[in-house]
């Protein structure tokens, strides 16, 4: 455990979580597990155990304002009962109104794995239907192949632009034999990341086991990349003064310096700005009659410190923008108002003004992408759950029957005899059935959970009866899904998803 690599390709088990928080800055979930309106299972039993940024999503979703939702999958081979967890992330978020994206890494796997394309096809296909058949709305939300949609192409090659080879070395290791394609379906993923967000920009949230977070930072890098290839893009063709330039490029520059351990002094001057600044006076620009004259009134009122800016967004901003602006401004002053610190509050202030500023603008204003992280499942033979030893996983396509055979060989946490079961009690928390239990069999029953845990630890529960009844459930669930996705084949075939090419 002390190898803690992070590599979305290799095979490498994390097995101590702890350094994804102390070295990769990964954040525990717990602390926003109590923010989070009716959390799912997963939340609550610690199976979600990490996260970036979600804060930004869960404030979005509790105000009632727009986010997204995005996870792909490479169809490598059949989806199992791991790639389910994601699922019902996504289909979650969703849920709770969240613009919900799916997609399929059809380049990915073709180039880095060397899939042919017939059995791509037919793998998504699977991916699909049981995304669907698991609760997934795609009249609501958007399914797609990144093969077979030209925009988020135009975007990669956009965001490629910003990065180059030696970032792929040192994130990825490439070297001198990685194909070019494989390095091409690496921007393509970053164009995924934040393909959510192209019309507008919106927070996002990408579920992801914890092999996936290079993507992740990568992504938010590259966010933030493209925001200040904007911005420079601005200063040329609005003419900005020297006045002006300082104030709206530590503007932009809050976002990032906040998130990467905040570099005061130079998020410094935007905050002090939107300290200084007189919301109420500010509100009165919103009205373009009045806009002119209120300049005017201020300057006269001797507010010099705010002249330039309030003559940058006399110029720039529409009427409409300029009042979503006040808006967010003023919902940043309540907060404030209640309970976050001052600088806390002039930092985020400012980071939605660039963005205001930017989208205005025709930038693209990209919030950079937030994440969460679940726990690999154990394989049911023990050690790592893989698509590539049936043994080891529970395919979704799984004949029912098969499914209750698997669970019934499973390794368990049990004891070796019977009556040493009774006296120290199963080891639950190593025991690949009662996983079973916790991810997927208990549903949203916390108390049947729990129960399992307590007989089992209690030494009341005995491996043989407990595998049984995991078994069961497990064909009753396999015996569902297939009913559902037979169900579902009509809604995918109803979608414009070309799964044949
Ligand atoms: Fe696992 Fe159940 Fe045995 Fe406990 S009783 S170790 S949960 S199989």
């Amino acid at each position: 455990a002390d190898d803690v690599a992070l590599d979305p390709w290799g095979s490498s088990t994390i097995a101590d979580y702890r350094k994804l928080f102390e070295e990769f800055g990964i954040e525990e979930f717990d602390e926003v597990l109590d923010e989070v309106p009716n959390p799912h299972y997963l939340m609550r039993r610690g199976v979600i155990f990490g996260h970036r940024d979600y804060r930004r999503v869960l404030e979005a979703m509790r105000d009632g304002d727009d986010f997204a939702v995005l996870s792909g999958f490479m169809p490598t081979g059949d989806p199992h009962i791991g790639h389910k967890l994601v699922f019902d992330e996504i289909i979650w978020h969703q849920q709770q109104g969240g613009d919900a994206y799916g997609l399929i890494a059809d380049m990915e796997a073709h180039s880095a794995r060397g899939i042919a394309w017939d059995e791509i096809n037919e793998h998504s296909r699977d991916y699909l239907l049981s995304l669907i058949a698991l609760g997934f709305d795609p009249e609501e939300g958007e399914l797609y192949r990144q093969s077979d949609n030209d925009t988020l192409q135009k975007l990669a090659f956009e965001l490629g632009g910003k990065a180059n080879f030696s970032e792929f070395q040192s994130i990825y290791g490439f070297d001198g034999e990685t194909n070019v394609s494989h390095m091409q379906s690496v921007v393509t993923q970053m164009a995924d990341i934040l393909y959510p967000q192209l019309d507008d920009p919106q927070p996002t949230v990408i579920p992801v086991g914890p092999d996936q977070d290079p993507h992740v930072r990568f992504a938010r890098d590259l966010s933030t990349r493209m925001r200040f290839f904007k911005v420079t893009d601005a200063f040329a063709s609005f003419e900005l003064d020297d006045a002006e330039r300082p104030v709206v490029a530590a503007a932009y520059d809050a976002r990032e310096e906040f998130a990467e351990d905040v570099d005061m002094p130079r998020c410094g001057e935007a905050a002090e700005w939107l300290a200084d600044a007189d919301l109420a006076e500010l509100g009165i620009l919103a009205d373009e009659s009045v806009r002119e004259s209120a300049v005017e009134k201020l300057e006269n009122a001797g507010m010099e410190p705010l002249r330039p800016r309030i003559r940058f967004f006399a110029r720039q901003a529409t009427d409409e923008a300029f009042e979503a602006l006040i808006e967010e401004i003023e919902g940043e002053k309540r907060r404030y108002d209640q309970h976050i610190d001052a600088f806390d509050l002039d930092i985020e202030a400012a980071e939605d003004l660039a963005r205001e500023v930017e989208a205005h603008h025709g930038g693209y204003g990209f919030i950079p992408p937030s994440s969460i992280y679940h726990r690999f499942m154990t394989g049911l033979t023990g050690g790592k759950m893989s698509s590539s030893i049936p043994a080891s996983h529970i395919s979704l396509l799984d004949d029912p029957e098969d499914g209750y055979d698997k669970v019934r060989s499973a390794t368990t946490g049990g004891r070796d005899t019977a009556e040493e079961q009774r006296r120290l009690g199963g080891e639950a928390d190593k025991c690949p059935v009662y996983e079973l239990y916790a991810y997927l069999l208990t549903g949203d029953d916390d108390e049947f959970a729990k129960r399992v845990y307590d007989e089992c630890v209690g030494g009341e529960r005995l491996c043989g009866g407990c595998k049984e009844q995991a078994a069961t459930l497990m064909r009753e669930f396999l015996e569902d899904h297939h009913e559902k996705r037979e169900e579902a084949k009509e809604v995918l075939d109803s979608l414009d998803i070309d799964l044949e090419s």
